[in-house]
């Protein structure tokens, strides 16, 4: 222990803690959401075909060809984008940027729990409305009063339940005096996106990764959609932090990425089906589900204790995720891959629970 005066000098955190990843290969790894398919076969050629003159120079800092990209697919202006390594470092400059007031920010009390992390880590003031008893937000908590900023995954994560359109206008217009940001890392599993409102609502940013529908976690590559003031905003928040928070192979995959978009919506597509598929083969096991509109399930079992069906899964190398907040400990979240490793879980299930 380092003596008390030095101690007291330092900022101690407790932070937000990700999923496993396994160095020994063999597992079928269904806990952090990844996805089960191969990247779509334009961006492997970018990627193999990345020349070694662009190595000694530093990236694009402002991301012109991504953004734009980024903004065609999606019919706004580039200057309507803001890039960043991943969601992770997007909403944590977005709750620096945009969290500041001595009002608390809202967010439910079952979500990302890395929202509480940045919370904490800012001193940002917060409050989290409870969830009702089967984990759907109550529109009410929202719409009460003056708030310092609202976040909403939509679908909510790790309970995979999706709100739909209205909902969001709902929490919208009534927080029309602070920033909303809505977390969509899943939205293209089946829910549409609030981007529609954005030129309605200055208050509205929205959050996008290619993390999950376009495969590319190890890539580390998200963005914020909003009013431009918003997005001027957190780029002057990144620029006083990293001005190259992306990297030149990022920018390049990202781009390409966003143009394959028949590629991933089939393969998204797929994987719908085989979460339907799957979704139905636990329930005739007894597990209760919510209906998810993303790329994994929040399952529970009455019989069965959640953390022995994690343990066991991962004698038969199957890895899940296992929740330990008080309100989902006995939930078990699991990543959809593909057709063939979601038998294997319903075959290793079987074994497990007869
Ligand atoms: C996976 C996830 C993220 C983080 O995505 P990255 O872009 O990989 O950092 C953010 N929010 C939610 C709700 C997620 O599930």
């Amino acid at each position: 222990m380092l003596n008390p005066q030095l101690f007291s000098k330092i900022r101690h955190v407790e932070p937000y803690i990700p999923g496993e990843q396994p160095q020994q290969g063999g597992f079928i790894k269904l806990n952090t959401n990844e996805n089960p398919y191969p990247p779509s076969p334009r961006v492997l050629k970018v990627f193999q075909s990345l020349g070694r003159e662009l190595l000694p120079r530093y990236p694009d800092p402002e991301t012109a060809v991504l953004s734009q990209a980024i903004a065609n697919h999606y019919g706004l202006e580039k200057d309507q984008v803001f890039t960043g390594n991943g969601s992770d470092e997007v909403l944590a400059l977005a709750f620096m940027t945009f969290f500041n007031s001595e009002l608390p920010v809202l967010f439910p009390d079952v979500t990302y729990s890395f929202y509480k992390v940045w919370c904490e880590l800012y001193n940002i003031p917060y409050r989290t409305p409870l969830l009702s008893n089967s984990f759907k937000i109550n529109l009410d908590d929202y719409t009460a009063g003056e708030n310092g900023g609202v976040v909403l995954a939509n679908p909510n994560a790790p309970t995979a339940i999706y709100e739909d359109l209205s909902f969001i206008e709902a929490v919208l217009s009534a927080n029309r005096d602070c920033i909303v940001i809505v977390d969509e890392a899943y939205i293209d599993f089946g829910g549409v996106s609030a981007l529609s409102l954005i030129n309605s609502y200055e208050n509205l940013l929205v959050v996008h990764t290619m993390s999950k529908y376009r495969g590319l976690a190890g890539a580390r590559i998200s963005y914020a959609m909003g009013d431009r003031y918003l997005i001027g905003c957190l780029n002057d928040v990144k620029n006083s932090f990293n001005s190259y928070t992306m990297d030149v192979v990022a920018q390049a995959m990202g781009t390409a990425a966003i143009k394959d978009e028949d590629y991933y919506r089939s393969r998204a597509d797929e994987l719908i089906q085989t979460r339907n598929r799957f979704s139905g083969e636990m329930r005739d096991m007894g597990f209760v589900l919510t209906d998810s509109m993303t790329n994994f399930v929040f399952a529970t079992h009455h019989d069965y204790k959640a953390e022995q069906l994690y343990d066991r899964l991962r004698q038969e190398n199957i890895l899940v995720r296992y929740l330990t907040g008080e309100r989902t400990k006995n939930h078990l979240r699991i990543s959809i891959g593909t057709e063939e490793d979601m038998k294997h879980v319903v075959n290793a299930l079987k074994k497990i629970m007869k």
